[in-house]
């Protein structure tokens, strides 16, 4: 199958088969399609659907992004994980407005140059919605194309990864690449799917490596397998009988930079020094179910505490502390696993158990 075979072909599966109307092929701009790219990283489309239209409400420009609070933008993003990429979403919303005049650069070398936009994604924005010929290497495309050409070794690798780029733009076709680009994202998601591939129907099957050897879940290789380290920590939930929580807000790098959370220790003995700082008096405590946490590169087990406190006065010691109040919750950007943990302390102090 020649690269325009290949083009031809996924063109024409594209006009009967392919997505389009998900919401950010409508009324397209970069804006939007580069949001929705950055979303869909880590994030499958069903879950996608509605905190894009969530954000897009809240915050429809790139003006709006820039100038909104950091809080908003992590707000909106809670639940979705990975919270650089807000972070990277809102300074370069920043670097648009204030060096491109609030418009997208229209070439990929440009775009790279924005936070948290690598290749792919300016490939996307570029081909999406300015038409231009870039090609994507998403990880839906990039099964498509490992498999099609059987392609080997990691793609983690940079030596592959340039080997599947080659391919890539090897395949784009001069003219609709947008829509092209769309179709190869849908015939990932939806037929060349990681496990079960549905090459019945795969508008490429003819040509397909990996099919024609009957290997289709071999590519693309995957990453040489890594125990993850374990860490623990012990999260102290100080609830006031008035149901607020003390947390804190995390330094802006690092993990859940940005985002407020629990306070963290090393063992119970540190509570005291704690309470001290914020003058508190420590009531009937109690240990919940302890939640494990995995990050890409550990997973972390975290051991609850719900404690009852007295003093609370909204006085803190120090900016970056709050009381959050689970009655009326401000919007703020909260770690997934401390969002769990407070439904939890919730429905504990609802329950009258520490009454
Ligand atoms: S033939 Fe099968 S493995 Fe090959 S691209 Fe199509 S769906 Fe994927």
């Amino acid at each position: 199958m020649t690269p325009e075979q290949f083009s031809s072909a996924v063109l024409r599966w594209y006009d009967t088969h392919g997505r389009k109307d998900l919401p950010w092929q409508q009324n397209i701009t970069p804006y939007r399609v580069w949001v929705s790219e950055i979303m869909l990283q880590q994030t499958q489309v069903s879950t996608v659907l509605g905190y894009f239209d969530r954000f897009m409400s809240a915050l429809p420009t790139v003006r709006d992004l820039a100038e909104a609070p950091e809080d908003e933008v992590l707000h909106l993003w809670t639940g979705l994980g990975y919270y650089t990429r807000a972070r990277n979403l809102q300074k370069t919303a920043r670097i648009v407005m204030r060096e491109h005049g609030g418009e997208f650069p229209r070439s990929v070398e440009a775009l790279t140059e924005l936070p948290g936009i690598g290749r792919s994604t300016a490939g996307a924005i570029a081909s999406l919605s300015m038409g231009l010929r870039a090609p994507i290497l998403d990880g839906n495309v990039k099964r498509v194309l490992a498999r099609f050409v059987a392609q080997e070794g990691y793609p983690g690798e940079p030596k592959v990864a340039k080997q599947l780029w080659a391919v890539a733009e090897r395949f784009l076709p001069q003219e609709r690449v947008n829509h092209y680009t769309q179709a190869m994202m849908d015939l990932g998601a939806t037929l060349c799917t990681r496990s079960k591939p549905t090459c019945l129907l795969c508008p490429v099957q003819s040509g397909c490596e990996a099919h024609l050897l009957g290997l289709e879940i071999r590519y693309p290789v995957a990453k040489p397998r890594k125990e993850l380290p374990q860490k623990r920590t012990l999260m102290p939930i100080l609830a006031s009988r008035e149901g607020a929580i003390l947390l804190y807000r995390r330094p802006s790098s690092g993990l859940w930079g940005g985002l407020w959370s629990l306070p963290e220790l090393d063992d119970l003995d540190a509570l005291n020094l704690l309470a001290e700082q914020h003058q508190l008096h420590l009531g009937e405590r109690r240990q919940l179910d302890a939640i494990t946490h995995t990050f890409s590169h550990f997973q972390l087990a975290i051991d609850p505490w719900l404690i009852e406190v007295e003093g609370v006065s909204g006085y803190v010691a120090e900016a970056d502390w709050l009381w959050y109040n689970l009655a009326t919750p401000p919007r703020l950007g909260l770690a997934a696993p401390v969002k769990k943990l407070l439904k939890r302390a919730a429905d504990a102090l609802n329950t009258g158990e520490m009454a």
